[in-house]
């Protein structure tokens, strides 16, 4: 480890501690020292330095220290490999830091740069499938400015299922295709906002299940759906009660087989499973 990057590292443990602490008082001193200091774009890559500048410039409240943090990551950026400077100059305005700041901690998996650029039609057009359907509003969110670079974080997430699969077969374009679903869902802005926000890291959302992806609300139907499959399967299974009292409304026989079930709490009233053993109809009713 180089004596740089010892005292980037040191520098940048500071920064997060100031950043938890939200006590800012050395903040310029040690912007200053990092701007000094010959980072490499090793060094960025390896101490993740523009993640704790760009957490830094995002809380702070004074504009010295948010312009100077900018200007850091401004520099930083230049260190970026050519063919990825063109792109992050393309998207200075959308976001200003993200370059550099990358996408986060966590499972070590994390990629601190964007993706590189592929020059394979499917995959750039699964990278604007999933940036199109980040960039969907979020519904009663006004101030996007704590939002990543959609663009960004879609070629992230792509390149996470390309790397999964090597290859763009069906079960990539599978992958891609249940998160576009999901991230464009209407019904579901939560997943959208967490995963802009950075609540979600790309490299989670390019594995995450559907399940894990459904919204709140689908997750509720879902479960309630697997309780009335399990009553009904238990019911089959018993055989319930024989009786002539029940008309089937298809076949207008009576012979069916009913089953009464607390669907619900306890006080409400219980819920009757018929099956028709003639045609096999099945309904229900309170
Ligand atoms: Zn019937």
């Amino acid at each position: 480890m180089s004596s740089c990057e010892k005292e980037v590292v040191k520098i940048g443990k500071q920064l997060d501690k100031m950043i938890s602490a939200d006590d800012q008082v050395n903040a310029m001193d040690l912007l200053q020292s990092l701007k000094d200091l010959p980072i490499t774009l090793e060094i960025l890559q390896k101490t993740r330095i523009g993640m704790s500048v760009n957490s830094l410039r995002k809380q702070s409240k004074h504009d010295e220290v948010i312009n100077l943090a900018k200007q850091l990551i401004k520099g930083w950026k230049k260190l970026l490999p050519a063919q990825d400077k063109k792109k992050a100059e393309d998207s200075d305005r959308s976001s200003p830091s993200s370059q550099v700041s990358g996408s986060g901690d966590g499972n070590g998996q994390d990629r601190s740069f964007p993706a590189p650029p592929t020059n394979d039609s499917v995959r750039e057009k699964c990278r604007s499938m999933l940036c199109n359907a980040l960039k969907v509003p979020v519904e009663g969110i006004e101030d996007t400015s704590d939002f990543q670079d959609a663009e960004e974080l879609a070629g992230i997430i792509e390149d996470c299922i390309f790397t999964e699969f090597t290859d763009t077969n069906m079960k990539y374009k599978n992958k891609v295709r249940s998160r576009v679903m999901n991230l464009k869902d209407v019904k579901n802005p939560g997943l959208r906002h967490q995963v802009l926000t950075g609540q979600i890291k790309p490299e989670k959302i390019a594995v995450m299940s559907a399940e894990e992806m459904a919204s709140d609300e689908l997750k509720e139907v879902r479960k309630e759906q697997t309780k009335e499959a399990i009553r009904e399967h238990q019911m089959a299974q018993t055989g319930g009660t024989k009786t002539d009292l029940l008309q089937c409304g298809k076949c207008k026989k009576r012979n069916c087989t009913y089953n009464q079930v607390q669907t619900r709490s306890a006080d409400e009233p219980m819920t009757t499973f018929v099956y028709c053993n003639e045609c096999g109809n099945r309904w229900k009713f309170c």
